[in-house]
């Protein structure tokens, strides 16, 4: 199949979503392209959730300061199961929700295979199982877990139809799939159950109400004085344990040093041909891989403050501020 070269697209292909289309759309997302999707709730810039590259490719499109977790979506109980622990109450609220606007962060298995870019480093991951027909069915035939936020620039309202998709994010996706106009066409209800209290990250399209049904139980609102930080305020985020030191020219005495460009002394390096996206998709697990005791601080080079160094210095600064 000849695929179209992502730098030499005028104009974003759109093409009606139906088997055809979609056959397309899975060879474009094993190749780590992106493709926007109709769900039932907004449209979706969809990567490969395993595929590092391509879930920087996201956050590189949409034009996001900072790297906040993605939802990844599955057509099935079975796919979800793969990469996050459900227990049984999240169990009973997945089969009587899904598919549907109902996103459940859940623990993230250790060989769930998800890319760390996607999760942000945490221990948890948010899933979702669409309601739309089309959409799943592109994910069947994916075969592999999309990550996939609202197909819009950051900042900008959520799109619901292919139109808005391809005016605002051009040729940054390789194809939009067309299933018309978005039913709900409102974002999807985020609940957390990685805990023992179930919190409300976000409403969304799924009542409160009748997931406290569900559970038979009163579900805490995330906010300002919750136990449990909202994502879009306190948004709780990967921490390394050691002091971390952001532009340092080389490492000082027991300093792992994690490299960006070429660095011979570095213990790790983000990219060495200076790529940003190889750098946003190692950023998380290197972090993670040098946070040992037998370091005394992580020194990380400097990184230039644009495109997507912008939102891996965001990390890497929230990573060195002091601890309270
Ligand atoms: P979007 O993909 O843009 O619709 O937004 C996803 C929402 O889910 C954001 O509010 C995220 O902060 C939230 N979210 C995704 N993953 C997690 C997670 N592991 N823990 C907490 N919140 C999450
Ligand atoms: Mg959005």
């Amino acid at each position: 199949m000849w695929l179209a070269p992502r730098h030499n697209v005028a104009m974003p292909s759109i093409l009606p979503l139906d088997d055809r289309s979609i056959a397309i759309a899975v060879e474009h997302i094993r190749a780590g392209r992106l493709v926007a999707f109709p769900t039932e709730t907004v449209y979706g810039l969809g990567g490969d959730a395993t595929n590092g590259a391509a879930v920087a490719a996201i956050f590189e499109a949409k034009g996001r300061p900072r790297f906040n977790p993605l939802i990844v979506h599955v057509p099935d109980m079975i796919a979800a199961r793969r990469i996050g622990d459900f227990d049984k109450r999240t169990e009973e609220l997945a089969s009587r929700f899904w598919p549907g606007p109902l996103t459940l962060v859940v623990k993230r298995r250790a060989d769930s295979g998800i890319s760390e870019l996607a999760s942000a480093g945490l221990e948890t991951v948010a899933i979702r199982m669409p309601a739309d027909r089309g959409a799943r069915t592109f994910l069947a035939e994916a075969n592999r877990p999309l990550a996939a936020p609202s197909a819009n620039r950051s900042g900008k309202i959520s799109p619901t139809t292919a139109q808005h998709v391809a005016d605002e994010l051009g040729d940054a996706v390789a194809l939009i799939l067309d299933g018309g106009a978005c039913e709900v066409g409102l974002e999807s209800t985020v609940l957390d159950m990685s805990g023992e209290t179930p919190v409300l990250l976000r409403p969304g399209g799924a009542a409160l109400e009748e997931l406290e049904e569900a559970l038979g139980r009163k579900i805490e609102i995330a906010g300002p004085g919750a136990a449990i930080a909202s994502p879009g305020m306190l948004e709780s985020h990967y921490a390394p344990g050691l002091p971390l030191r952001m532009e340092a020219a080389r490492a000082a005495a027991g300093e792992a040093l994690l490299g960006f460009g070429p660095a011979p002394a570095a213990t790790l390096n983000l990219s060495e041909s200076g790529d940003m996206r190889e750098a946003a998709a190692n950023l998380f697990a290197m972090l993670r891989t040098l946070d040992r005791p037998d370091f005394a601080a992580i020194a990380v080079m400097p990184i230039p403050e644009q495109g997507l160094g912008r939102a891996i210095n965001d990390r890497l600064r929230r990573a060195a501020a002091p601890r309270c």
